[in-house]
């Protein structure tokens, strides 16, 4: 006889945790089972520990302005622990014309900028005239019609700080659903902008947030208690009267209702029978390359910069991890984190780490003053690849919406849907959980505007 549960949730990475999370935090002796093909839980979320340095192989942080993560820490007691690196007096760079200048935080310093050129700062003013777009666009195409081409190298840097991604192929309304929705509206971003402005809250800047033990430290905290069966990937999932059976490699599950908690290409195929819009997305793969300096290297402070494609340098970025998290490097030395490869660059990661080692100091060297080569090296090369949300993928969201709608005690969240921050992570887990516990409507929120978006 097949095993059965109330809950079966697939992935235990942090969508799947966080939906158990929630799960739980409501009705504590619900029968839920996780079904997790890996050996370790937390999935893209993995840190990095020797010699007294703290890096991360995947996320470094994520803003505290989310009602869904702020729910998550208070209730598991890590809001009592986590470490917060403010946006307010962390600056963040830019790499512009071969020097790091600083990025624009709020949109007023926009105006005073040395990014834009006179015209360029009177060009973003345009957006207050152009008609909206309906049509799907990439944001490449979307922000020069609105703000004029200037603006471009700071959507790459943005695109490139979140996506790892090509401006030029991702999909504006997949990426910016809610600043969209504001366009289309008011008639323009500004205007809407300046309508929403008044409300409580308006212009605080939120803070980024990790753990002293790295993020993995979330993953960890939320594994406690949990049910979970790992070495047990999922091969097939089918519905047998109103009940769904989940097939692993050596057995069968039967549960009424089932999470599939999943990077987006892993879900559809497992659901390739229902025919998606898309049999897959593009996914950009970063590496990490962390590097140790003793206290004579002088990164100006702040929580890093990014590298806009037309600087042509070899990293796409890199984090001051001391800066943002003091006490992930030993006493006297200090870390940086260079990104390399995403959408644009697949071919760096094929590099070897000693070459990867060399390219990005040397990279860097050119930027901040490093007087000493780096004491301390490694390359962490995740498994994951960041999802892109490229022209075309809207349908495909329309697609998993009337999916659930049409098959009873499917629910579908996990890397790449509704977002792919941290954030979207939990919001879509406690929608995932609250759609469960009181069999509401599964539709979808009304896209959010943030203050912040990388
Ligand atoms: C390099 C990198 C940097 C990032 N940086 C940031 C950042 O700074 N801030 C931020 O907010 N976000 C960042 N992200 C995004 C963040 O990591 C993701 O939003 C989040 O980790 C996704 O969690 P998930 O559980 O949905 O997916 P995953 O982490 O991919 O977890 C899915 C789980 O499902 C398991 N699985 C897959 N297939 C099966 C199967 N068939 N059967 C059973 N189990 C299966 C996997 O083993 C995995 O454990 C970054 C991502 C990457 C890759």
């Amino acid at each position: 006889m097949p095993e059965t549960h109330e809950i079966i949730i697939v992935g235990a990475g942090l969508s799947g945790l966080s939906a158990a999370h929630f799960l739980h935090t409501s009705v504590p002796d619900l029968d839920i089972l996780i079904l997790e093909q890996d050996t370790r839980p937390g999935g893209a979320v993995r840190s990095f520990q020797e010699q007294g340095y703290l890096a991360e192989w995947g996320p470094h942080g994520f803003l505290d302005n989310n009602e869904a993560s702020r729910a998550l820490l208070s209730q598991t007691g890590l809001d009592r622990i986590a470490q917060k690196a403010p946006l307010g007096s962390f600056v963040r760079y830019v790499c512009h014309e071969g020097r790091l200048v600083q990025l624009p935080q709020k949109p007023t310093a926009l105006l005073t900028t040395p990014l834009l050129s006179p015209l360029g700062k009177l060009r973003l003013l345009g957006d207050l005239f152009q008609k909206p777009r309906i049509e799907e666009q990439n944001v490449g195409q979307w922000a020069a019609y609105r703000f004029g081409p200037e603006i471009l190298p700071l959507v790459d840097a943005a695109i490139t700080g979140t996506f790892a991604g090509d401006y030029e192929r991702l999909s504006i309304d997949a990426v910016m659903p809610g600043v969209r929705g504001l366009e289309k509206e008011a008639g323009s971003v500004l205007k809407g902008l300046l309508k929403k402005k008044k409300g409580a809250g308006a212009g605080m800047l939120p803070a980024m947030t990790s753990f002293p033990l790295g993020m993995e430290q979330l993953i960890t905290t939320l594994t406690n208690g949990a049910n979970i069966l790992y070495h047990n990937p999922v091969r097939a999932i089918t519905r047998e009267n109103e009940t769904w059976e989940i097939q692993t490699e050596s057995k069968t599950y039967r549960a009424t209702t089932v999470i599939l908690a999943l990077p987006i290409n892993r879900t559809l195929e497992l659901l390739a029978g229902h025919t998606p819009p898309l049999a897959a997305i593009p996914t950009a793969r970063i590496a990490t390359v962390a590097l140790g300096f003793t206290d004579k290297a002088q990164i100006p402070f702040g929580f890093g910069y990014l590298a806009p494609e037309r600087e042509n340098r070899f990293a796409m970025g890199a984090l001051f991890s001391t800066h943002m998290f003091p006490g992930r490097a030993p006493q006297g030395s200090v870390l940086m984190e260079g990104l390399v490869g995403g959408r644009r660059h697949p071919e760096r990661l094929e590099l070897s780490d000693e070459e990867l080692i060399s390219r990005i100091y040397d990279d860097l060297s050119k930027l901040i003053p490093l007087p000493e080569p780096p004491c301390f090296t490694r390359v962490l090369r995740g498994n994951s690849g960041i999802p892109q949300l490229e022209m075309g993928y809207p349908a495909l969201l329309n697609w998993k919406d009337s999916l659930e709608q049409r098959l009873n005690g499917l629910h579908i969240c996990g890397f790449g849907w509704e977002g792919i921050g941290m954030n979207d992570m939990m919001k879509a887990a406690k929608m995932v959980a609250d759609t469960i516990l009181h069999r509401v409507g599964g539709k979808r929120q009304t896209p959010e505007v943030r203050p912040v978006y990388f």
